[in-house]
């Protein structure tokens, strides 16, 4: 294959990727991604079970849950550099990669009519000057033709990142962080973040949205804590 086709350098090893994307097939093998998860949370399980005993305790308020990788390294440390080095390209390709899994996985069901990515409060969004989540989100709306909303849920509460806080305060952390208009009631939307951990923030936006009388969220991410995660 000629390799002005696909100029692409793996992102981990630096050699040409002869793909489409940015990771080499040696290199993907090697990610740690989720086999096994609740379908409900995403969490990695390890039983035979669908959902996992902490759903079935307390259903969360969204319906399911995608996620690509276990949220250990390479990959938490590549979404430190995206997040904080601006490496976008990452942003690119794990958007490429839960594009390719999300449209094996909704074939025969109804996409979400909307992608919310996770709001950023604004004073964060200037010290960084992008949302990571919307840019995980452009090649999946690009791919499934699924369209973003910005405007429907706001972060009105800056809040600390939720691996910094002890998991007993995580939810009294992001309680009230967030605002959603009436715009999406009666839709079936997606909420996207770049991690999933605890699962409390992404309840506290699902409040607000239900609180608008949404009919169905979901979410997709690309990495999961389990519960025993250590903070970073
Ligand atoms: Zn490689
Ligand atoms: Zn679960």
């Amino acid at each position: 294959m000629p390799s002005f086709l696909f100029p692409h350098t793996c992102i981990l090893c630096n050699r040409r990727s002869h793909r489409a994307i940015d990771l080499c097939e040696t290199c993907e093998k090697t990610l740690p991604w989720i086999q096994d998860a609740c379908a409900r949370c995403g969490r990695s399980i390890t039983t035979e079970t669908t959902i996992c005993g902490k759903c079935l305790k307390r259903p969360p308020l969204y319906e399911q849950t995608i996620a690509l990788f276990r949220y250990e390294p390479p990959i938490s440390t590549l979404l430190i550099q995206l997040k904080f080095h601006q490496q976008l390209t990452y942003a690119n390709l794990f958007g490429s990669l839960l594009a390719e899994k999300i449209s094996h996985l909704y074939t025969k069901t109804q996409k979400p009519d909307c992608i919310i990515p996770m709001p950023l409060h604004l004073k964060r969004l200037k010290e960084r000057g992008f949302n990571q989540a919307i840019e995980l989100s452009r090649p999946i709306t690009k791919s499934l033709k699924i369209p973003i909303d910005l405007h429907a849920c706001t972060r009105i509460k800056s809040t600390l990142p939720q691996t910094l806080i002890a998991p007993n305060e995580r939810k009294k952390n992001v309680r009230n962080a967030f605002h959603a208009n009436d715009s999406l009631k009666g839709k079936y939307v997606v909420i996207l973040d770049d991690v999933m951990t605890s699962g409390e923030t992404i309840n506290a936006l699902c409040k607000q949205l239900k609180a608008q009388q949404v009919k169905r969220i979901d979410v997709w991410c690309c990495a999961r804590a389990g519960s025993s995660d250590l903070f970073f």
